[in-house]
């Protein structure tokens, strides 16, 4: 089990033409594979519903993911809507 002693929101990045979701903490891109639903044994006692964890070295910072998700679907679906 890996402690943690906080969370960071996760943000989405701007600009990009594929949505990307971007550490909170160092600003890496969160790995699609490390972003997952809080729930059954990945659970976290975090209010979040989607957590990201950071794959960088010298950060690993637990991410809640729900704010930068639903942008990324807004985004997504401006995107369809656009081409
Ligand atoms: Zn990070």
């Amino acid at each position: 089990m890996s402690e943690y002693q906080d969370f960071f929101t996760a943000r989405l990045a701007e600009n990009s033409t594929v949505p990307t979701l971007l550490c909170g903490h160092c600003q890496s891109i969160l790995p699609p594979s490390r972003i997952f639903e809080n729930q059954g044994e990945n659970r976290y006692d975090l209010p979040c519903d989607i957590i990201g964890l950071c794959s960088a070295d010298d950060c690993g910072a637990v991410n809640c993911c729900d704010e930068a998700t639903k942008k990324a679907e807004k985004q997504r679906a401006e995107n369809r809507i656009a081409v």
